[in-house]
């Protein structure tokens, strides 16, 4: 905000900004004036401020209110680049002027994101010079909720949440249940530390989540959602209450919209940023105002959900990815991707690369592509040593299976799981017993402590890795983990207590001789 504002000061000074900045591109053309947007997150946010001069396409990065005064006299007023602003590339040593020549841009596909870091968030108009709303029109005046929820199916489309479930049979199932009362959730309770993906695309685009979840609604019919924030994202509350009040003003949420039969309300609902909250039996309980705790499975929340209604759940990138798959087709999302794992996916791409930040992928690149080619490799030449895949109930992958696809099946083979898209790198300095031992005690602050093997299990699993690390491990220590993390997954009740053992799991199975190390040469 800050850059922004002193950019605004100086075009006015200089006359070159209308007043009203929320004129249209047609119209600033003929005035030859400049205008500014405030956008959500471009992805290469390590390098923010980041600021995009169009239509020449430069590309600043890391900029400040002092810069503004030289960017308007050379780059706006004379075309001139600044050269110190440009981003200068740490592993292949070159300058880049445009944005989509960055190599950590260049091997993206932009689904989800294609308007991230576009679009004005706070701007229902924005939106829509973006073809936005678009696909709802076309579902609700040439589709009936069949053909849609068939569109769906055809995709390929599987939820981005983590466990992968195909988004079209689990509308199905919404679509059949007879009850005349059914909601509609968008779960963006993302809480893997390292993740930041589903909060990027609320804070940049908001009516995107909006209008894949008002499709999502029509398809199952149903009248009521909710989306499920954690109060932690401010920006991301803020944004989605803006839009959902703007698209009421247009008539867009409420009854009858577009002049059809069909009526939809939607809610924000925040999240007081319990982990376990993203469980989807435990956020339904968090939304009626009791204690956010899963409960035993079945019924499932698509038979008995919210307020024991039927009731379809999703992230936010799966309802993100909906009005492209809706306006482009089925057929086209399924042509991106493996043939089990379709599409595009989003990762928050963290730890020990030379290039961080948001990006989205066709599924099946391999793991080496996005580290090395989009991430530009690995921080002050060292050697890569893992990703950890998933957050804390992912797995870490070593440099061996670097040429792993990225999709669902290869990863939960590979021992880790896609989760939400975290992924996180590490180097040849990271001890990989100290690495597990941040998410597991992550784990155990987590704990809702409803069951005794995720409540106990984990926190004598934590016990036993800090006295391995403290160099007072036993040689039967390892042996102990495995069949402890073995006993959390069989008998946990919740997903959170079933996969929390997978980082020390993975890491003992990856890197066997760190632990052994530990408890040999007691340090
Ligand atoms: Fe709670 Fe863990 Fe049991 Fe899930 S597995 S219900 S988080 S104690």
């Amino acid at each position: 905000p800050d850059v922004h504002d002193e950019l605004v000061k100086i075009l006015k000074r200089e006359g070159l900004m209308d007043v009203d900045v929320s004129l249209t591109h047609e119209c600033l053309e003929s005035t030859n004036k400049v205008d500014i947007k405030m956008t959500g997150c471009q992805g290469f946010c390590a390098q923010g401020p980041l600021m995009s001069i169009a239509p020449m396409g430069v590309f600043y990065v890391g900029v400040k209110p002092e810069d503004m005064e030289e960017v308007v006299e050379k780059t706006i007023k004379k075309g001139e680049i600044i050269e110190r602003l440009l981003y200068h590339d740490p592993a292949s040593g070159k300058t880049y002027v445009k944005r989509d020549e960055n190599p950590f841009y260049a091997k993206q596909t932009r689904v989800v994101l294609k308007d991230c870091g576009t679009v004005d968030p706070a701007s229902i108009y924005d939106y829509l010079a973006e073809d936005g709303y678009s696909a709802l029109v076309k579902v609700l005046t040439s589709m009936d909720r069949k053909e849609v929820i068939d569109e769906v199916i055809k995709s390929g489309l599987r939820g981005r949440g983590g466990a992968g479930f195909p988004t079209g049979e689990k509308w199905l199932g919404g679509y059949k249940n007879p009850s005349p009362k059914k909601y509609i959730i968008c779960n963006g309770d993302e809480g893997d530390p390292g993740a930041f993906m589903d909060r990027s695309v609320m804070e940049g685009d908001p009516h995107k989540v909006i209008e894949g979840m008002m499709i999502g609604a029509y398809a199952i019919g149903c009248d009521e959602g909710y989306i499920y924030v954690r109060a932690e994202y401010p920006l991301a509350v803020q944004m989605l209450k803006k839009a959902i009040k703007d698209c009421e003003e247009l008539g867009l949420l409420g009854d009858n919209i577009l002049g059809t039969n069909f009526s939809f309300k939607l809610h924000v609902r925040e999240g007081a940023g319990a982990f376990v909250c993203g469980e989807s039996t435990a956020l339904t309980y968090s939304i009626e105002g009791k204690r956010g705790m899963p409960r035993v499975r079945p019924p499932r929340t698509n038979e008995k959900g919210l307020w024991d209604m039927p009731t379809v759940l999703n992230n936010v990138e799966t309802f993100a990815s909906i009005p492209t798959i809706l306006s482009k087709g089925g057929d086209w999302f399924a042509s991106i991707g493996t043939a089990n794992s379709t599409g595009t996916k989003t990762f928050a791409l963290t730890g020990k690369v030379n290039r961080t930040g948001l990006v989205e992928v066709p599924m099946g690149l391999t793991l080496r592509e996005l580290i090395f080619d989009i991430g530009g490799g690995i921080l002050n030449n060292k050697k890569f040593k893992a990703v950890q895949m998933g957050g804390p109930s992912g797995g870490c992958i070593p440099e061996s299976q670097l040429d792993l696809a990225i999709d669902f099946d290869s990863l939960k083979k590979a021992g880790a799981i896609m989760g939400s898209g975290g992924a996180v790198v590490v180097d040849e300095d990271t001890c990989m017993v100290d690495f597990a031992k941040f998410f597991l005690n992550f784990i155990v602050e987590e704990s809702c402590g409803k069951c005794i093997p995720c409540r106990e299990g984990n926190k004598r699993m934590l016990e036993i890795l800090q006295r391995i690390t403290e160099g007072k491990g036993k040689e039967e220590d390892i042996e102990l983990l495995e069949n402890l993390g073995k006993m959390i997954i069989d008998c946990s009740l919740c997903g959170l207590g079933k996969t929390a053992p997978n980082p020390v799991l993975s890491t003992i199975k990856h890197f066997r001789n760190e632990y052994e190390a530990h408890i040999l040469d007691k340090k």
